[in-house]
């Protein structure tokens, strides 16, 4: 077997939504807006990934991914800021103008409409692997980025000098360079190599999820239903199509997907309102095990975790690729900075600055999502008044509903510049 050397100045394993956008945003300084000097040269950067995301096998793919993410307005900001938006919207994404959730058990409901806060829409609804995809492009498009795909990490030796990787594919390779990010999901071997510990909770939620055609073209309307067993959600997809998300414990998640799909559609048409149109059929089926997890660092020597890889949340409120995005962002900016500066880029002073940055945000969000979780469980009567007042009151007080969406819309906190652009 050949074996290859690459000499580089960041390796980024996982070419995943956060890995793919964070190599785009280290070759694009401009994006940035961070001052290229004659003197400092563009980094370099290989990316390794066991598999390419999936061609759009035709213009409109009819197979519609089963992975889908409600994006950020930040993260479309951050996306366009990289050129890849439009590789979004040419292949296909459904803008959402307003976000429906109401208590299953109660009275209360809170509407979230777009035109509230003078914005055009509150998110998008896009699959995964078309976000993977457009990234992509802009990735065999730049020069400054060595794509070794399909590759898989199998050895990392670090020093205060630098990073040796040792990378598995069709050929053996090696790979030096100055820092490695681990972007490659919860189960990072990354981080494992790294020796960081990651605090890790099991809901007792698993996550059906489902593709469905209904009569009545979507809305632009995100519907959430919040039961004791977990959140019941419909998100649009483009045309007459929507995604289910459907929480509930194991054996029921299991029934649930052994249904034929009539009985399967009378279950699921009990949830949703008739604005959403009768259900006509259910594209296949899938489900995911709920967790939550904090890597107790993002940082080691000359090493950075980002995305699911440094953190995992509830999907409940559809947050973590954005906040994995605003990761891939602000270690772009540390890096490129420190890089500008002529400073080492893998220095431990300039990884503890992304480390302060993110995971104290971070941390908030997860358990903010835990406590909504919570929130929703069995509880006593006057608790589940409570919390029904609670939807009502955001519901009708502007400030603490504009508060909400603007957090939701991923528009609060110390933004990256590039989701500021
Ligand atoms: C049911 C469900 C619904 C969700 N809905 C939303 C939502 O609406 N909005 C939202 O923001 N988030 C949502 N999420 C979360 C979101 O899907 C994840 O946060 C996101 O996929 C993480 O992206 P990532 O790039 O960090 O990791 P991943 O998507 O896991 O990518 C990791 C990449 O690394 C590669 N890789 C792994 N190991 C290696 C290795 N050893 N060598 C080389 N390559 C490797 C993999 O091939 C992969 O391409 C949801 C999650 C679930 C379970």
């Amino acid at each position: 077997m050949d074996n290859q050397e690459f000499d580089a100045d960041v390796v980024v394993i996982g070419g995943g939504m956060v890995g793919a956008l964070l190599a785009c945003a280290l070759a694009k300084p401009k994006a940035l807006k961070i001052g290229v000097s004659v003197q400092t040269k563009p980094l370099k950067i290989v990316l390794v990934d066991t598999e390419r995301p999936q061609p759009f096998a035709a213009d409109p793919d009819p197979v519609y991914d089963l992975r889908v993410s409600a994006l950020s307005i930040a993260s479309r900001r951050m996306l366009e800021a990289v050129d890849a938006w439009q590789g979004i919207e040419s292949r296909r994404v459904c803008r959402y103008r307003d976000l429906s959730v109401w208590d299953g058990e109660a009275q209360g409901r809170t509407d979230f409409h777009a035109a509230d806060i003078g914005a055009a829409e509150l998110g998008y609804i896009v699959e995964n692997r078309v976000i993977q995809l457009a990234l992509w492009d802009q990735i065999s498009a730049l020069a400054g980025i060595e794509c070794l795909c399909p590759a898989t990490l199998e050895s990392i030796n670090t020093d205060s000098s630098g990073v040796t990787l040792s990378v598995a594919g069709a050929t053996q390779r090696i790979v030096r360079a100055r820092l490695v990010v681990g972007a490659d999901g919860s189960r990072s071997a990354v981080r494992e190599q790294a020796g960081i510990a990651v605090n890790r909770h099991r809901y007792d939620q698993h996550a059906l999820v489902a593709n469905v055609t209904t009569t009545l073209p979507q809305q632009h309307i995100t519907w959430q239903r919040f039961v004791p067993t977990g959140p019941q959600a419909m998100l649009p997809l483009c045309g007459a199509r929507a995604s289910l998300v459907w929480y509930h414990n194991d054996g029921e998640i299991n029934r649930l997907k052994a249904l034929d799909e009539a009985a399967f559609i009378t279950e699921l048409s009990a949830a949703f309102p008739t604005e959403l149109g009768d259900i006509e059929s259910v594209q296949a089926r899938a489900s995911f095990p709920i967790t939550k997890a904090h890597a107790e660092h993002y940082t080691a020597q000359r090493t950075a975790l980002a995305g699911d890889a440094a953190h995992t949340v509830h999907p409940l409120a559809g947050q973590g690729v954005n906040i994995g995005l605003l990761d891939a962002a602000a270690l772009a900016e540390v890096v490129l900075k420190a890089h500008h500066a002529g400073r080492d880029i893998g220095a431990t002073q300039v990884l503890a600055r992304y480390e302060r940055w993110r995971r104290f945000d971070n941390s908030v969000m997860i358990e903010a999502l835990d406590g909504i979780h919570r929130a929703f469980l069995p509880q006593p009567m006057w608790l589940r008044q409570l919390r029904s007042a609670g939807l009502n009151v955001v519901n009708r007080v502007s400030p603490v509903k504009r508060r909400v969406m603007h957090h939701a819309m991923g528009l609060s906190g110390d933004l990256p510049q590039l989701a500021r652009l």
